[in-house]
């Protein structure tokens, strides 16, 4: 009988871990009492672990389907660091390697073997003669042809079951609505699975918006501020992708475009240099992320309004996987949402593309939690603040906007509503431009009405006429706003109009930044010590320690090898392995601060 003090014993002599994040528990014994599962649960929040740990307490091999190479090989890298014997096979390895993969599998070596679904057809024959644990479907969307990632070969996963009866089978994925889940179920043939739902929500994550204008010069003070961290901006075209790329080059960052246009080879090593800390930024378009598990993504920039919440949150999802904090910016225009709404044309089924992206919009311009709004998309529904979202650390006050309304409002009219919003705004603060004279403006009577005003102040506030309905945008006619009858009750009855003030920046208060204290120095010569080492290993720098365990040694400063053996993360063989040079690193930083 194995009991839940042993399978505690197993994380941490494994994997290092003291306790068991939300839901794993559960899952794990379910497993090992040899139930079928279909787990739920977001990016980061620790599937792995769920079928890893019931391979090791189980006897046998755990066969685990994996889409990506690269995923397979991260797993297998990270599992191999923790002393435990795994190997993934495929078709693009060279034969030699995959007949020691074979020789070990058949010798019973291995407590797992990662395969990809098109390569399960040439293992099958081996699995009637090794004891087989149980087996795991990971990323299990992919099964379904309504999800986003569909793998033909998933679907034929089904006669696993029928061969293996008695075995359990358990599927993982982080996106799956209701019809995907039930497609899941089905195509396993484990309708009577347990299913563990877990929360969307992902409490590290920091979520903000911006105004879309001087993008640029935002992201580089957003990254002088974090020196060294990895991040990901999304772009919506390939060619935005390169231009950003080139600034911010220019401007001395070490980052790199990747989008689909780009040949595979060229692709795997962008993604390769990311994944082991060389080029620390990359300006992608959504092509990029789906099966990278670094741990240590700091930070994810829209560098456009992404289509969808979906996308969105998938997205954003890359970041903090290893639990520490990750910073989100979503820049919000509306030209994106005009380029976007372009892009539905013709489509068969625009309306509903149009309806997602509304909902989009409106979480780009709430003014309560922004996390809130996103779970509530989700079918979550949660009642508290987050205080981890830029609405929640600054959040609006009420004021009342009549006047400022009104004088919107004239300029509007007196622009015989053929101008768009940024004419708008450039009309009221008075500005010389080139279009702004060209046309004459600056004798209208509304000119420079609002100076004292700043840009993206007076933006938000037109959207949030917009979104009372006091001014319209046609975005087929160059987003040119228009009054509404509303528009006209405030104008000449003098209806009251409450407005908002905009969330502030938050990034702004660098408070929230660690200073360059003897702390962060330490940290910056365990984070140097871990590239050595992986260097030499030739794994990734996340997959020896994480950055949440490099924390965890800064803030308890281990001095002997069982004191090492406590911090999160490390379990029996990483202490063995590495605890030499870490605690000679602490010990030589301690006494040169002494
Ligand atoms: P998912 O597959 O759900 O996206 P992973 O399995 O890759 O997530 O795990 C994300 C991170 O969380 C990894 O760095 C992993 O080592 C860490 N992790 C998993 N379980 C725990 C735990 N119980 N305590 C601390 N960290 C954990
Ligand atoms: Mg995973
Ligand atoms: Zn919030």
């Amino acid at each position: 009988m194995i009991t839940t003090d042993t399978t505690l014993k197993l994380l941490k002599t494994h994997f290092g871990y003291r306790s068991f994040r939300p839901n794993q528990e559960r899952i794990v014994n379910d497993i090992i009492n040899g139930k079928d599962v279909l787990t739920i649960m977001p990016t980061g929040g620790g599937k792995s672990v769920c079928f890893q740990l019931p391979a090791l307490a189980l006897p046998g091999t755990a066969i685990v389907i994996s889409p990506l190479i690269a995923l397979m090989k991260d797993q297998v890298d990270a599992l191999l660091t923790n002393g435990i014997s795994a190997a993934y096979y495929n078709s693009s390895q060279e034969v030699s390697v995959q007949n020691e993969t074979l020789k070990k599998l058949q010798k019973g070596h291995l407590k797992l073997i990662y395969v990809a679904p098109e390569s399960l057809q040439t293992l099958a024959p081996y699995f009637s003669e090794i004891d087989v644990s149980l087996i795991a479907v990971d990323e299990a969307h992919c099964i379904s042809s309504w999800g986003h990632d569909f793998r033909p070969a998933y679907t034929k996963l089904g006669y696993l079951k029928r061969q293996f009866p008695n075995k359990p089978i358990a599927a993982f994925t982080a996106t799956a609505d209701g019809a995907t889940q039930q497609d899941i179920l089905k195509q396993l043939n484990i309708l009577n699975a347990k299913v563990h739902l877990s929360s969307f929500d992902r409490k590290n994550l920091y979520l903000e918006v911006r105004p879309g204008t001087d993008r640029i010069n935002q992201i580089t003070r957003f990254l002088k501020t974090r020196p060294e961290e990895s991040g990901i901006i999304y772009c919506l075209s390939r060619k935005s992708t390169q231009e950003v790329t080139t600034k911010l080059n220019k401007s001395g960052f070490k980052a790199k475009a990747y989008h689909a246009g780009l040949s595979a080879d060229k692709r795997n090593n962008i993604q390769e240099s990311f994944i082991n800390d060389v080029t620390p930024i990359i300006v992608a378009t959504i092509a990029f992320g789906m099966g990278i598990d670094k741990s240590n993504v700091r930070w994810v920039i829209h560098y456009n309004l992404p289509k969808n919440i979906e996308g969105y949150y998938q997205e954003i999802g890359r970041g903090g996987r290893d639990g520490l904090p990750a910073y989100n910016i979503l820049f919000y225009s509306y030209a994106d949402v005009v380029q976007l709404r372009k892009f539905t044309n013709g489509a068969t089924n625009a309306d509903y593309q149009i309806a997602k992206l509304d909902r989009m919009q409106q979480f780009a311009e709430a003014l309560s939690c922004r996390r809130i709004a996103l779970l509530n998309y989700f079918g979550e529904h949660h009642t508290e603040n987050c205080n981890n979202c830029d609405v929640c650390k600054s959040p609006p006050r009420y004021f009342d906007g009549t006047l400022l309304t009104k004088k919107v409002c004239s300029a509007v009219y007196r622009l015989k509503e053929q101008e768009s919003t940024g004419m708008v705004i450039d009309v009221l603060r008075g500005a010389q431009n080139a279009q702004v004279l060209g046309k004459g403006y600056q004798n209208i009577k509304t000119y420079g009405l609002l100076k004292d005003m700043s840009w993206l102040d007076l933006q938000q506030y037109i959207i949030q006429m917009l979104n009372q309905g006091i001014l319209e945008i046609r975005f087929h006619e160059n987003g040119r706003l228009l009054l509404t009858p509303l528009a006209n009750a405030i104008l000449f009855d003098d209806r009251p109009v409450r407005l908002a003030t905009p969330p502030k920046q938050v990034l702004a208060i660098k408070a929230d930044r660690p200073k360059h204290t003897s702390d962060s120095k330490l940290f910056q010569k365990l984070r140097e010590l871990r590239s050595a080492i992986a260097k030499e290993a030739k794994v990734p720098a996340y997959v020896v320690f994480s950055d949440a365990t490099l924390k965890d040694m800064e803030a308890r400063r281990p001095k002997t090898k069982s004191e090492f053996k406590e911090i999160s993360g490390i379990g029996k063989v990483k202490a063995e392995r590495y605890s030499r040079y870490f605690l000679s690193a602490i010990a030589a930083f301690e006494s040169d601060k002494a």
